[in-house]
């Protein structure tokens, strides 16, 4: 869908972007300049400017961008106009929580099963109705319920275990946040959260006082 030279700086962007004209499309603004949306969005204009120009023409010269019109286009750009089935394995605390983030649903990243294989866990169920289902039943359940993403959130020492059941399955994206890394086949992307790691970073800078 997006050509493969697109910088993955600029992917990170066009999600900041789409995340505030949202935000002002729901305050009714209807038409917003390139420099006021660059404020908010925390970065320049031309910086805007240079990030749309891999997807097209957007904007109008002297009056900047209608609001609905460009949230329209990056939600499609980052191909986010159609649901995205998702599977959590791993249903501790940190699963749990992301499986009731009102926000992934908004995207239309819908949590639909989750896999645990802790006796207790397995056979009770999510606070949204999401049944939780023993990890051997990852393969069927992916089948039946078109799931395209594993959000991963075992402990480190059960993510590649819980990486190869996904593979197994036929999942192709798996966003992992269990803090280890974990490898899969090529043809299958990870993405993975460390958000020890993004701790870490800011105490650096915190006390390095940069
Ligand atoms: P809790 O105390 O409720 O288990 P927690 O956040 O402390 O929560 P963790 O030890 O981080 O739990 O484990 C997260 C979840 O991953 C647990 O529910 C655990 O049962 C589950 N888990 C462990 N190994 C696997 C595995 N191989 N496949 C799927 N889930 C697993």
């Amino acid at each position: 869908m997006q050509s493969p030279k697109v910088p993955e700086a600029t992917i990170k962007r066009l999600s900041i972007y789409m995340r505030v004209l949202k935000d002002l499309e729901r305050k009714g603004v209807e038409v917003i300049s390139s420099a006021e949306l660059a404020d908010i969005c925390g970065v320049n204009a031309a910086q805007i400017r240079k990030d749309l120009t891999y997807f097209g023409e957007f904007g109008v010269r002297g009056v900047g961008y209608y609001v609905k019109e460009l949230h329209f286009d990056i939600r499609k750009v980052l191909g986010l106009n159609q649901k995205r089935n998702i599977a959590l394995i791993g249903v501790g605390n940190l699963g749990r929580a992301l499986a009731s983030y009102r926000s992934f649903t908004e995207h239309g990243y819908v949590f639909v099963a989750a896999f645990d294989v802790d006796p207790k866990k397995v056979g009770t169920f999510l606070p949204t109705g999401v049944p939780i289902e023993h990890l051997d039943e990852l393969p069927r359940v992916a089948r039946e319920k078109h799931i395209e993403i594993a959000i991963v959130t075992t402990p480190a020492e059960a993510a590649q275990d819980a990486a190869d059941a996904a593979v197994r399955a036929g999942i192709k994206g798996i966003l992992n946040f269990a803090p280890v890394q974990i490898s899969v086949p090529e043809h299958v992307k990870v993405k993975k959260v460390d958000l020890t790691t993004e701790f870490d970073n800011l105490v650096y800078h915190l006390s390095s006082g940069a």
